[in-house]
């Protein structure tokens, strides 16, 4: 349909309702057969277009008022216009703007930064011709700020010096005793600096954070002694230290412990040790075993046992050191005279000539008589022999009858040899169980009728050991002097001899000729 046809029938509506041709009523009907035609037209929609911009409450009011037409929300907005006084509202928002600034002038002049300043800014905002709505909000907003985080409990500090009523500033400090901070008894800093040495911790090393907190706090401001929440702190750091401390102390206390019974248990096994049974040690002794049950007691009366046992104990160790000298110079002493009896020993050895088994005479003897003998064949010709004895398969003796039976033997025939000879013969042990004869003026033959006389003496002879007979023979060599041509010579050659005899059979003598 085009707009000529909508407009023809708009115009016959009109003949029909009867309704004269004006511009609002063609407006009407012309719009709704455009809506019945189903043709959108711009004009037929002004209404939701101005309403639109209207805010929500208007809006809402509008809604049941179904206006149609341009026409009825003029005459809506006209009789809300009517019923508005704008000559009123105007005037209130100017007078409510004027208090406003009377008040913030006011806050201006309060004795608070804060409020004034925020004052001032707002005052300053509110001339501002280029105001925002966002902006009145921001101001808003900061008001709202100031007064949640407003504190006044500042004002508490005075407490010491009057009265204080924080709704009543200006007889608040006029009731003030202002004359009581230079001269009184409260002095902040000197109680803050007493606060300060009893929050360092005496015994515990560890330095607690809070604690160094609340010190530094009241270095800083010593009056903040008098704020109710710092005295809670203080309490709190020196129920900490307190803590503290107790817990150090009682490490120690369990450490000492353990020193405690190390030590008595060392002491005890000390006096353990030494045989000393005096009645200190004794003393002691007992006090260091009860020493566990100090533990229960209360610490005074265990540091007096404590050092009553110490006491003791000093007197009792310096007795067992006087004693341990007097014993070590004993001992000093003697060992002294057990290395002059060796000494003398050793002397006695050496002069001896006596053979300790046989009392016959010993080696170092043999040799000394040999040169004596000698000499006198150098100096007077006299001649002199030599014989040497050997006793048969002696070990067997030992063997079969021991060592002890084997010195019985050597003694007996020590004295049969002895018996055998003169007086001015010299009869000696050579060593073990060889035996030498020195027969002074005696020729060779002499000298082997000597040697057997010896030999059947000991076949003869009845050796009884534990009894049990011993069974013995001896061999010998026989030298003479002048014969040959050294003392050496002599005896070596008798020496010799023996062996010869030993090879040739034993129990025989053998001579040099
Ligand atoms: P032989 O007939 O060849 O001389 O034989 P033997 O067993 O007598 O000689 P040997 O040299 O083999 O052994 C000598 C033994 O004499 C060995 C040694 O223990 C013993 N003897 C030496 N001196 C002593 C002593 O003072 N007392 C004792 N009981 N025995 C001794
Ligand atoms: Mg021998
Ligand atoms: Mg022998």
């Amino acid at each position: 349909m085009t707009i000529n046809a909508i407009i023809k029938k708009a115009l016959t509506r009109l003949q029909k309702e009867n309704k004269l041709l004006t511009p609002f009523n063609y407006a009407e009907v012309f719009c709704k057969e455009a809506k019945a035609a189903g043709i959108v037209i711009d004009d037929c929609n002004e209404v939701q277009k101005y309403t639109k911009t209207l805010n929500a409450n208007y809006q809402n009011e509008l809604r049941q008022y179904h206006l149609t037409s341009s026409q009825e929300l003029i005459r809506y907005l006209i009789s809300k216009l009517n019923r508005l006084n704008p000559g009123n509202c105007i005037t209130l928002l100017e007078s409510t703007t004027l208090l406003l600034k009377r008040v913030l002038d006011v806050m201006e002049v309060l004795h608070n930064t804060e409020v004034s300043k925020l004052a001032r800014q707002t005052k300053k905002f509110l001339d501002d011709p280029k105001i925002s709505i966002e902006q009145l909000d921001t101001f808003r907003q900061l008001w709202v700020n100031f007064l949640t985080t407003y504190d006044d409990t500042f004002l508490q500090k005075l407490k010491p010096l009057g009265d204080i009523q924080t709704a009543d500033l200006k007889t608040t400090i006029e009731n003030l005793d202002i004359s009581k901070r230079s001269s009184s008894s409260i002095d902040f800093e000197a109680i803050s600096s007493l606060i300060i040495s009893s929050l360092k911790p005496s015994i515990s090393s560890s330095v607690n954070e809070k604690m160094l907190h609340i010190s530094n706090m009241l270095k800083n401001n010593p009056e903040m002694v008098t704020s109710k929440s710092v005295q809670d702190e203080i309490k709190q750091a020196i129920k900490l230290r307190i803590s503290l401390d107790k817990s150090n102390l009682k490490n120690m206390f369990e450490s000492l412990d353990n020193l405690l019974d190390k030590l008595s248990m060392q002491l005890l096994l000390i006096i353990e040790k030494s045989d000393r049974s005096n009645l200190d040690i004794k003393a002691i002794k007992i006090e260091l075993e009860n020493y566990k049950s100090y533990k229960n007691i209360d610490f005074k009366t265990a540091h007096k046992k404590l050092y009553s046992i110490a006491v003791a104990l000093e007197d009792s160790s310096s007795a067992l050191c006087s004693n341990a000298n007097t014993q070590h110079d004993r001992v000093k002493e003697l060992s002294k005279r057990v290395e002059m009896l060796e000494h003398e020993l050793q002397i006695a050895k050496e002069v001896a000539q006596e053979d300790f088994l046989t009392k016959l005479y010993n080696k170092r003897a043999l040799d000394k008589f040999l040169n004596i003998k000698e000499s006198e064949y150098d100096r007077y010709n006299r001649d002199y022999s030599v014989v040497m004895f050997d006793i048969d398969h002696f070990k067997r003796v030992n063997d079969t009858f021991g060592h002890e039976a084997g010195d019985v033997i050597l003694s007996s025939f020590a004295k049969i040899l002895k018996d055998a000879s003169r007086s001015v013969d010299v009869i000696g042990r050579f060593g073990g169980e060889e035996f030498m004869a020195i027969l002074s003026q005696t020729d060779l033959k002499n000298a082997v009728l000597f040697a057997q006389k010896v030999l059947l003496h000991v076949k003869k002879a009845k050796f009884i050991y534990k009894g049990q007979r011993i069974d013995l023979t001896v061999s010998a060599g026989a030298a003479q002097r002048s014969k040959l041509s050294s003392l050496q010579e002599a005896v070596n050659s008798s020496d010799e001899q023996l062996y010869v005899a030993k090879h040739n059979g034993r129990d025989r003598v053998e001579p040099t000729f």
